[in-house]
């Protein structure tokens, strides 16, 4: 087994990832400025060790790193104010210059997409790691929908096996509890036999896309309105079998929040408990298998989204971190 003993969790977060956008959050139900909300809300809650234990991205990721997933002319595309306007679904952002979207919108999640390379690095050195961005689920190679622009696991992926930190037949795990199916790390996955990929998902909702749910290894597809129990039956059942289909080198898991009942998107009507026992149960399945996982926070939507990734964070220092007793 590959878990690193002692487990040494690592956060990653850069104030960069904020979006600040002229009230961007009155014209759509995300909030950009939840990451930054997010941390801030953990170090109240969990004193300075959250300080030591944050690992902060030096910078958005590099254009030739993107290219080892997206094509150039999808890079180029994303120049065009009216399609990144499309892809956040606020038309009245195409009147914009491209430059200003660019800075106020993509710079932010390309520093996310280095998040998620830096989180698996770190989980592949100390056992867990969760970055506060990431998870841009729906960003395929050649389209960005739904909020999501850069594929960041698949660019994180390419990499780690650029850089010989991940090899050929090395099998990656992608856990995907977001509220929405993760149709874009999907598509990519074609192709590639080392990806096995289990996703839950509202079934009612944004993006029912059939073509890439053929790729999923462990397909469930659950009702609006599914609630606590059905929904952690369903992960109870499914959890012990991955093991079995291992062994994996590195998991991620997008520990999407869109899941809470609060959440003006999601749909699931989660409550705030269940939430942080998803996380559990997650989380020490892939300890006790030894598989490192590498956390990304994927979706969230409402006023209050940040206090459900807040204590998700806290749930993850509390059990792994200074004070646990492991
Ligand atoms: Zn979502």
């Amino acid at each position: 087994m590959s878990f690193p003993n002692p487990i040494d969790p690592r956060v990653v977060y850069s104030s960069a990832y904020d979006i600040h956008f002229l009230g961007l959050e009155r014209l759509h139900p995300f909030d950009g400025r939840k990451f930054t909300r997010a941390w801030r809300y953990a170090r109240r809650l969990l004193g300075p060790e959250i300080e030591r234990r944050t690992l902060c991205p030096r910078g958005p990721i590099s254009r030739e790193q993107l290219l080892a997933v997206h094509t150039p002319e999808y890079l180029a595309r994303l120049r065009s104010s009216r399609y990144v306007a499309q892809a956040v679904e606020m038309p009245g952002l195409a009147w914009f210059p491209a430059a200003v979207l660019d800075c106020r919108i993509l710079r932010p999640m390309r520093f996310g997409t280095t998040g998620t390379l830096l989180a698996a690095r770190a989980a592949l050195q100390g056992g867990l790691a969760y970055n506060l961005a990431g998870g841009y689920h729906h960003a395929s190679q050649e389209e960005a929908e739904g909020f999501c622009f850069y594929a960041d696991i698949h660019v994180s992926l390419a990499a780690l096996r650029q850089a010989g930190e991940l090899h050929p037949g090395e099998r990656i795990l992608i856990i995907d509890l977001d509220a929405h199916q993760g149709n874009g790390h999907e598509r990519l996955s074609r192709g590639d036999p080392d990806l096995f990929i289990v996703d839950l998902y509202n079934r009612d909702i944004y993006p029912q896309d059939f073509a890439a749910r053929r790729r999923i290894n462990i397909d469930r597809p659950l009702p609006s309105g599914t609630g606590d129990t059905r929904y952690l039956r369903v992960l109870r059942d499914l959890l012990p079998q991955l093991p079995g289909h291992g062994p994996f080198k590195l998991a991620f898991y997008i520990a999407g929040t869109d899941i809470y009942e609060a959440d003006l998107l999601g749909g699931l009507n989660i409550s705030g408990d269940a939430l942080l026992t998803r996380d559990r149960l997650v989380l020490t399945t892939l300890q006790s298998a030894g598989i490192p996982v590498a956390v990304l926070a994927g979706g969230g939507y409402g006023p209050r989204s940040y206090q459900q990734v807040a204590n998700s964070l806290c749930y993850f220092l509390e059990q792994w971190g200074d004070r646990a007793s492991r």
